[in-house]
């Protein structure tokens, strides 16, 4: 059995218990309403206190590559672009009578496509920093972000 306490990036960590504990692990497939069966992600459970586990390499921006980095920029200028438009098409029609709805609307769009997963990237940053001193303390040493980043044959 693989010492919990040694940092491994590629491996499942328990945050809860603070190491590399032993876990079970069971696919989930997502199923939509036409009962079609789409993607089936694996997801890992601590075995000593039942959370949910990730490796902290998925948790790690490095690891999406300049590639992924760059979709994900591409899809918030879009999408900021996109809404930004939308208010300047609004305002220049002149409904000022749905001022409200239009302003509540851009309000909510804004947090569905650019709050959350904003909040989402934080949340695995933040993760990931409290992964990271925990090994750091263990001795482990961050390589640089090119060789963390997601190489064909990576399980
Ligand atoms: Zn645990």
């Amino acid at each position: 059995m693989a010492d919990p306490q040694k940092p491994q990036y590629d491996k499942p960590y328990c945050w809860k218990c603070k190491g590399h504990t032993p876990f079970k692990t069971r696919t989930v497939t997502s199923t939509s309403d036409y009962g079609a069966t789409g993607s089936s992600r694996k997801v890992h459970n601590c075995r000593d206190c039942d959370d949910i586990m990730k490796e902290p390499r998925v948790l790690d921006s490095a690891y999406y590559g300049p590639l992924g980095i760059g979709c994900l920029s591409v899809y918030f200028i879009i999408t900021s672009a996109g809404l930004l438009f939308f208010a300047i098409d609004r305002a220049a029609n002149g409904e000022h009578d749905k001022i409200i709805w239009i302003l509540g609307m851009l309000a909510l769009l804004a947090f569905l496509l650019l709050v959350l997963p904003i909040v989402v990237l934080l949340r695995a940053t933040k993760r990931y920093a409290t992964w990271k001193q925990w090994a750091e303390e263990r001795g482990w040493v961050e390589p640089p972000r090119k060789e963390r980043a997601w190489k064909k044959g990576d399980a």
